[in-house]
């Protein structure tokens, strides 16, 4: 069920329980700021969810509510993932759905990354 940005956040959803422990998760990277977990269901070799730790449903929210602490942490680790992969050579897609548009599905903020193949361009046409 895609995600409804005008809703507060929802202190149930799967990542939040994620970050609490109550689920597991394949984790590839953590600090203060963000966790990164591999997705449930890859669509490329690599694909890894990086999330904020702070309880954000989506980017808007994310650069409107959030510390600059936040950000710069959030920001500097979805990089740090990459280099860690190896992916930042030949290279990766970072993404994030944003909304009903989008088709967001999880009302955490999270990354996509996706690497491990040729991941063709941009979007798929209508
Ligand atoms: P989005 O459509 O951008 O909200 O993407 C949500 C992503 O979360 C999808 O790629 C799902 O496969 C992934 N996902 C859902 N539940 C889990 C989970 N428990 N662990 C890892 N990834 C998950």
């Amino acid at each position: 069920m895609p995600v409804d940005t005008s809703q507060p956040y929802d202190d149930s959803n799967i990542f939040a329980r994620i970050l609490r422990g109550e689920i597991p998760a394949a984790k590839v990277y953590e600090d203060d700021w963000a966790l990164a977990f591999n997705d449930i269901a890859p669509q490329a070799p690599t694909h890894v969810l990086v999330i904020p730790k702070g309880a954000y449903v989506c980017w808007d929210d994310f650069a409107a509510q959030a510390s600059d602490a936040e950000i710069a942490g959030y920001v500097r680790a979805i990089g740090i993932v990459a280099r860690q992969l190896g992916v930042d050579t030949p290279g990766y897609r970072l993404l994030a759905n944003c909304g009903l548009d989008s088709h967001q599905e999880v009302p955490h903020l999270h990354v996509h990354l996706f690497a491990g193949r040729k991941l063709g361009h941009m979007l798929v046409p209508e």
